[in-house]
């Protein structure tokens, strides 16, 4: 049996995502003919090459004077130029050509299109601090300013396609909203039937390369995420429409949280199974299957299209028999190291390849109200030995030659942390790694120390809505004053820190809002953190909130008729907010506390500069002159409890 894994397009184009390094590696360990390919990278390339180019070029000749934007007039006044710094532009952020950092830099070398000048622009600070750019050139070095410059090139590119060929075509997510909590497969499929864009056909024209080199008579496509969907089932139907042998099969995050009720034949027209959960177990057992070893009935969390939904059962594979994850066979050397965001912390996603490895399968904690803590991946919790963690390390070091490694936990535990830590130190294997934690308090200033030794060179973790209140009611297990020590004792060893955070949790109120605001701006202004991201809470079925909507003051929508997708529900709070008022005015002050900049202004300015909440503010102008409350949080409060 020849099995072929495949990352779908969009996902990030720095380095591969590793649902298929983790399954080649684990079918190599079990003695099958297994290889891997990411049609993610290999669609990117195509369109960013003189060829892709010059496609473009044709589909925006042929738009009316009135479908044209700002950006494909630019393209089209520039397309000699782009066709000529093309190739060379990939070929600089692919590595190959650091030289080239001096004409690239000089801002004479690539066309830019509207992306610069967002970024000339975008600083309308209550202080009318310098563009992102300037700021930017007086900090970065030349190799940095040219990625920048190349990295904003890009974008132009992908605006325009977004523009000129297909309105859903993004860097890292494709055709996202036809398939995130999709209740019907209506959409989808209105999608697949349509005639193939350019982005299709070269996604099309991959998928057949793949297939006649690899001459796989089992597919295995993983979709991480719903923006990995729709090219998931276009590779699947080229696969049918000329290789209908061919056992196609889905697995991965996306069917893990939303497939989980699925009943939709039209699915199988695509894809013969839908595996749920780790794969490892459910593949042994398909493969069985397939061999005629095994009778369909004893499948494991699979669907096909005769039975619905099949599990007779057996346990997961334990994760430190798992198999060590290969890269084997992907293109490491064609990854794009890209630099968007200007911020050191916020990079790493972007920029450089890093080996991916987790510490443990599942998150140890899993209590968090909003997190999917029913489903296996954050409730099996499953550890592997040190030994096993730095023979996987040693593995990819060796395979890779590249000594960077991203742990993409749940949440890494602080124990196995210091083992590993340990480790690394007594047997002198240098790396450099980062990964995701919980501001748990046994990360003291001994243990952020010894990590950093140890390479840790960032870490991520969730401080979700600074306040104490709501931690408290989803169940996060930390306090801000927590939080602010501990990540003060990694950014004291040198450790860079990430906060993920949230707005919107049920009872929130714009008081927590700006308190939690406030929390964040000492948080930055005291150096304890250094890059954060405000996401917008949603309540999915498979969380507490979902499950037990009435413990957090929420009334859920009524369930829909789900043939396909289910995940995200809708809902209605007490408090009655309407949160969108606030995250454009919170997204705007952390991008600017990122870059340094606001750090002294009252948090009110930020929501106030942003026009629907001064919309409200009108409203309310005669009752009180500002809509937003002062911060109840004293000004030096995180100095305070540092000291
Ligand atoms: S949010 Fe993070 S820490 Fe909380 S249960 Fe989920 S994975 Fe664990």
């Amino acid at each position: 049996m020849h099995i072929l894994s495949i990352i779908p397009p969009m996902t990030q184009l720095n380095t591969p995502y590793p649902s298929t390094a983790y399954l080649t590696g684990f079918l190599r360990s079990r003695g099958f003919k297994a290889e891997q390919t990411d049609l993610s990278i290999g669609l990117a390339l195509k369109l960013l090459s003189v060829e892709g180019v010059q496609a473009i070029h044709q589909q925006v000749s042929a738009l009316r004077p009135k479908q044209h934007t700002v950006g494909t007039r630019l393209f089209a006044e520039h397309f000699d130029s782009y066709c000529t710094t093309i190739s060379p532009a990939i070929r600089f952020l692919q590595g190959r050509d650091p030289s080239l950092a001096h004409r690239i830099a000089s801002r004479r070398y690539l066309p830019e299109g509207p992306r610069f000048a967002s970024r000339e622009h975008y600083s309308d600070t209550p202080q009318g601090e310098g563009g992102t750019l300037d700021w930017a050139f007086g900090a970065l070095g030349l190799q940095d300013r040219a990625k920048h410059i190349a990295t904003l090139y890009l974008n132009d590119l992908a605006d325009v396609i977004r523009d000129a060929i297909d309105p859903r075509f993004e860097f890292v997510r494709y055709a996202e909203s036809l398939a995130a909590s999709q209740p019907t497969f209506d959409q989808l499929q209105m999608a697949l039937s349509a005639p193939h864009t350019l982005v299709d056909a070269t996604l099309h024209a991959l998928t057949l390369a793949a297939l006649s080199r690899y001459q796989p008579n089992l597919v295995l496509i993983t979709a991480p995420f719903p923006g990995n969907v729709y090219g998931a089932f276009r590779i699947a139907q080229t696969i049918k429409q000329t290789h209908p042998s061919t056992i196609t099969v889905l697995g991965g995050g996306y069917c893990n949280t939303e497939l989980r009720g699925m009943n939709e034949p039209r699915v199988f027209d695509y894809f013969d199974f839908i595996t749920l959960d780790a794969g490892e177990r459910p593949l042994l057992a398909l493969i069985e299957h397939l061999q005629n070893k095994r009778p369909l009935d004893r499948l494991v969390r699979t669907y096909t299209r005769e039975r619905q939904f099949v599990d007779c059962k057996e346990p997961a594979i334990a994760f430190a028999e798992s198999g060590t994850p290969t890269y084997a066979g992907l293109p490491l050397d064609d990854y794009l190291s890209l630099l968007d965001m200007l911020n050191p912390m916020h990079r790493l996603w972007s920029d450089g390849r890093w080996n991916k490895l987790t510490v443990a399968h599942g998150c140890y904690w899993k209590k968090c109200s909003f997190c999917d803590v029913n489903l296996d991946y954050i409730s099996r919790y499953d550890l592997a030995t040190t030994d096993v963690l730095i023979d996987r390390i040693e593995s990819l070091i060796s395979e890779t030659g590249q000594t960077g490694f991203h742990f993409v936990d749940e949440a890494a535990p602080p124990k196995a942390l210091k083992s590993l830590a340990n480790a690394l130190l007594q047997r002198k294997l240098d790396i450099s790694w980062w990964g995701n934690i919980r501001f748990e308090k046994s990360f003291d200033a001994g243990l952020c120390q010894l990590l950093a030794e140890s390479g840790c060179i960032a870490i991520t973790g969730g401080l979700e809505v600074a306040s104490d209140r709501l931690l408290k009611l989803m169940k996060k297990g930390v306090s801000v004053e927590q939080v602010a020590r501990v990540t003060r004792a990694f950014s004291d060893a040198g450790i860079l820190v990430h906060a993920y955070l949230m707005y919107g949790f049920p009872t929130q109120t714009a008081q927590d809002t700006v308190d939690a605001l406030e929390y964040v701006r000492q948080l930055f202004a005291a150096g304890c953190i250094h890059s954060g991201f405000f996401h917008r809470f949603t309540c999915t079925a498979h969380s507490p909130v979902g499950k037990h909507p009435e413990l957090y003051g929420v009334t859920l929508s009524p369930p829909l008729h789900a043939t396909f997708a289910n995940n995200d529900i809708n809902f209605t709070d007490i408090t009655g907010i309407d949160h969108d008022l606030f995250g454009a005015a919170l997204k705007k002050a952390l991008y600017n506390y990122m870059h340094g900049i606001g750090l002294d202004l009252d948090v009110r300015e930020w929501f106030e500069q942003h026009a629907s909440v001064r919309r409200v503010r009108k409203r309310a102008h005669r009752r009180a002159p500002h809509a937003v409350p002062r911060t109840t949080v004293p000004p030096n409060l995180i100095e305070r409890v540092l000291a």
